[in-house]
Formats: structure tokens, C-alpha cells, sequence
């Protein structure tokens, strides 16, 4: 994981003054490999960390961040300037029917985004949708559609047997045309590689149908390759945008990166499963993410800046510099993470606080627990909240009477004080909550 390898190359870079060029290499060098690793393609990988190692080589180290971490930073924007900074819409404002045509190889999921995409406009957008396909190349294709057809309760072109796909698309538009549709889905044939026939196929049905979209889909999965099938496709076909499927499964998501490099089109969706409602709008910043290897981090440190009080952070962010983490700070936290979304939402999003998470759903934490967590820390005294060690089975049973509670309740909450207290320790060596705050913004 990236995120692992560049804790060493942080180490390695803490405490210098600027980001001079044998910094920035030595941390790209790490940045290429996790590239690489997402699958990101070897051309666009390259050219990725040349662009990024000269914007980042001489600019000043900020101060609340390691030089590590602003490399991370400039990397992470400029993944994210360059997978789109916004999610992309489908461009549907014509005189109706608007076609949209969907093209990729074989078994990269034109015919189930075909029914996906389908089945938003319908519900989202009110649209009234007509799906043909012109594949009349594998056995059962068209029917194929119509079942999806049928799922989604969306209407299909009739199927006529022997039909060629030019003239397949003829009959959809006037059938759209006709029975007032807002929408033609033209879901086309795909091969295993690219071919020429498949290509003259395709240019002369987007010729006779100009639609105002042509969507290449792209498995997410597939890796070096996806340069070339973008570039195959591209020259043939005025592509509008992409839609990576398979963003389910292990995917590191480096064929976006690929795909944005070469067709320069965004990507308008993700496909996230096989069922018909598993289709997002595309997240550059999580895919970036996900690329990275980082994580939720970077939602998390989101989410901790709208919401954790400013000059709170600041106060814990000094104790935390100090290496402190005592009980009144865990019942300042746990006022905050209140407001944050309890508890198992903070520890899930972050990275090394599995083990507290875990400790928590062990103790039965539930948010409606908080409550009574605070009325623990509530009982005590300010001397062994500044000291837990304090806190003996005598003390323990005090506490426990004061607050309602059992010793057994008094334990969990010192287990939980004890386990975020080593996780602060490890955010304290990322550069603390008000570090990675400054870092994401
Ligand atoms: P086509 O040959 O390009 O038309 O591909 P299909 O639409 O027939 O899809 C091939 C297979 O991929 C089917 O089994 C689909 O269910 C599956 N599939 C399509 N999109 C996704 C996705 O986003 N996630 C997952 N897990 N499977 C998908
Ligand atoms: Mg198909």
C-alpha cells in the first residue's frame, strides 16, 4: 500500500526544510510503483509522475505539513484534476429522440450499463426510454436485452430476425421518433479484440444515428491493455465519455486514469455490480483515493474539519504534539464524534483503528452509549482522568456507583481510552488530526 511505503519515505523526508528534487524523486519513485499497481498504464503512469515531479520539485514546505505529506497532497490533486474535477452529466438537451450509443468489447457490460443507464433516466430523469440492440453477432444477444428489458420494466425494439445493424438502428430511430420516445439506447456488438470489422460496423451505424453520446465501456479490470482499446476506439468514434463496470470488485481503479489520459472524455459512470440499479455517478476524489491506496482517509479528515470545533482541535492537536491523550480529552473526542456520526463511523474511517473499532463493537459501544460514557469520565475525578492509572478496583466501583454504571462498563471505556490513545500516537506521527486537516484542506 502506498500509503504504507510513503510512511517510510516521510520518515525518511521529516524534518527537512523544502522539497528539493532528490525529495520529490525518491517519493515518486514510490508514487510510480503504486500507479502501476492500480494498473494504471505504464505510458500514462510515466507521464503522470513526470508532470507532477516538476510542479511539485521547489515549491516551499508548508508548516504544518512534512514534506512527505505535501508530496501525497500534490499527487492526490493532481489525480483528481485529471480524472475530472466534477462529475460528468449525460448531454441529452436535443430534440428528441436523443441516441446514445454504447461501445466497448465484448463482456465489458455495454448491454447491462445499456439497461443500468436505462433505468436511471426512467426513474431520476422521467425519461421515456426505447433500448435496441444491434448485436447480431452472439447467439441471443438482442433477447438478451429484452429480458434486461423487462427488469427495468423499459421498452425494447422488436426483434426482426436477419436485421443488420445499420439497418437495426434505422428502425429504432423511427420507432423512437414515432412513439414520441425521449431517449434511443443503441447497445452495439463487441468483440474480444479489436477488429476492423467490428469497427467499420460500429463507424457506420454512429454515422447514420449521430448520437449526442458515445460511451466507451471499459471493464475496470482490465489493465495495461486499456490504453490500447481506448486509443482503437477513439480514432473510430467521436467518444463523449467512458463508463468504467466492474468498480465492485478488486479494482484499484487505474484504468480511469488510463482511460482520461487517452480519450481525454470523462467518465460518466461506475458500474459498482451485476444488478440493475449498480451504477454511480464517477467520484474523482475517491478513485484517487482508492488508487493511492489511502483509504477513507481523506474523508475523514473532511468530515473532522466541517465538524470538529476549530479552536478544540487546535487545543487536542497541541496535547497530542505533546504525546497526551488523557480521559478528558477522550470525553472532548467523544462530544465531537457525537456530532460526527458516532463512534463506528470515525474508527471505520480510519486507517490503523481496525483494532479500536473492533473494541468497541466487542464492548457493546453502541452511540447510545456515549452518553454514558461521558457520565463515566462524569464520576471521576480530575486527577484520575488525568491519570487512568489511578483508577483501582476500589475506585473503579465508585466511579461505576457514581455513574450508574458497572466496573465492567468502567473497563470497556479504559480498554477504548488505551486503544485510541495508541491510535492518536499513530496519527500524532502522520503529523496529528490539525496536520492532516491542513493537508486536505
Ligand atoms: P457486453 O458483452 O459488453 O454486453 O457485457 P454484458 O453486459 O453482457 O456483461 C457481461 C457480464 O458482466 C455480465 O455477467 C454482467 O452481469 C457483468 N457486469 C456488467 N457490469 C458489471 C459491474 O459493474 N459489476 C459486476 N460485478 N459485473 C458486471
Ligand atoms: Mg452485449
Amino acid at each position: 500500500k502506498l500509503s504504507d511505503r510513503l510512511g517510510g519515505v516521510f520518515d525518511r523526508l521529516r524534518g527537512r526544510g523544502a522539497l528539493n528534487e532528490n525529495d520529490v524523486r525518491e517519493a515518486m519513485r514510490e508514487v510510480r510503483v503504486a500507479l502501476l499497481e492500480a494498473d494504471v498504464a505504464l505510458p500514462v503512469a510515466r507521464e503522470f509522475v513526470e508532470k507532477v515531479t516538476e510542479k511539485a520539485v521547489g515549491q516551499s514546505v508548508l508548516k504544518s505539513v512534512t514534506p512527505g505529506q505535501q508530496v501525497v497532497k500534490i499527487v492526490n490533486d493532481a489525480l483528481v484534476e485529471m480524472l475530472g474535477s466534477d462529475a460528468s452529466e449525460l448531454n441529452l438537451a436535443v430534440a428528441p429522440p436523443a441516441i446514445i450509443m454504447m461501445v466497448g468489447l465484448q463482456g465489458s457490460g455495454k448491454t447491462t450499463t445499456t439497461a443500468k443507464i436505462a433505468k436511471l433516466l426512467k426513474e431520476k430523469e422521467r425519461k421515456k426510454v426505447l433500448m435496441a440492440s444491434l448485436d447480431v453477432n452472439r447467439p441471443a444477444a438482442q433477447e438478451q436485452l429484452a429480458t434486461l428489458g423487462t427488469q427495468v420494466d423499459v421498452a425494447t425494439l422488436p426483434i426482426v430476425a436477419g436485421q443488420q445493424p445499420v439497418d437495426i438502428a434505422k428502425r429504432a430511430m423511427q420507432a423512437a421518433k414515432l412513439q414520441g420516445f425521449d431517449v434511443l439506447m443503441l447497445d452495439t456488438a463487441g468483440r474480444l479484440h479489436v477488429d476492423q470489422q467490428l469497427m467499420d460496423e460500429m463507424k457506420a451505424v454512429a454515422n447514420t444515428a449521430t448520437p449526442q453520446e458515445i460511451l466507451l465501456v471499459v471493464d475496470s479490470l482490465t489493465g495495461q491493455d486499456a490504453v490500447n482499446v481506448a486509443q482503437n476506439f477513439s480514432e473510430q468514434v467521436d467518444l463523449t465519455g467512458v463508463v468504467l463496470t466492474r468498480m465492485d470488485g478488486d479494482a484499484r481503479g487505474g484504468a480511469a486514469l488510463s482511460m482520461r489520459a487517452v480519450t481525454g472524455k470523462p467518465i460518466k459512470f461506475a458500474g459498482v455490480g451485476e444488478k440493475l440499479d449498480a451504477i454511480e455517478a464517477f467520484y474523482p476524489e475517491r478513485v484517487a483515493g482508492r488508487i493511492l491506496g489511502m483509504g477513507d482517509v481523506v474523508g475523514l479528515v473532511e468530515r473532522a474539519a466541517q465538524v470538529v470545533d476549530q479552536e478544540e482541535s487546535e487545543k487536542l492537536a497541541a496535547k497530542m504534539a505533546k504525546g497526551q491523550f488523557d480521559l478528558n480529552d477522550l470525553r472532548a473526542q467523544l462530544r465531537q464524534m457525537t456530532k460526527m456520526g458516532g463512534l463506528g463511523a470515525l474508527a471505520g474511517m480510519m486507517p490503523g483503528m481496525k483494532k479500536a473499532k473492533a473494541a468497541m463493537q466487542a464492548g457493546g459501544m453502541e452511540d447510545k452509549l456515549l452518553l454514558r460514557m461521558d457520565a463515566i469520565i462524569g464520576s471521576m475525578t480530575l486527577k484520575e482522568r488525568e491519570k487512568p492509572a489511578l483508577l483501582n478496583a476500589k475506585r473503579k466501583i465508585r466511579v461505576a456507583n457514581g455513574s450508574g454504571t458497572t466496573v465492567q462498563d468502567v473497563n470497556r471505556l479504559l480498554k477504548m481510552h488505551q486503544e485510541m490513545e495508541s491510535a492518536m500516537k499513530r496519527i500524532k506521527k502522520m503529523g496529528g488530526l490539525k496536520g492532516l486537516a491542513a493537508l486536505f484542506g
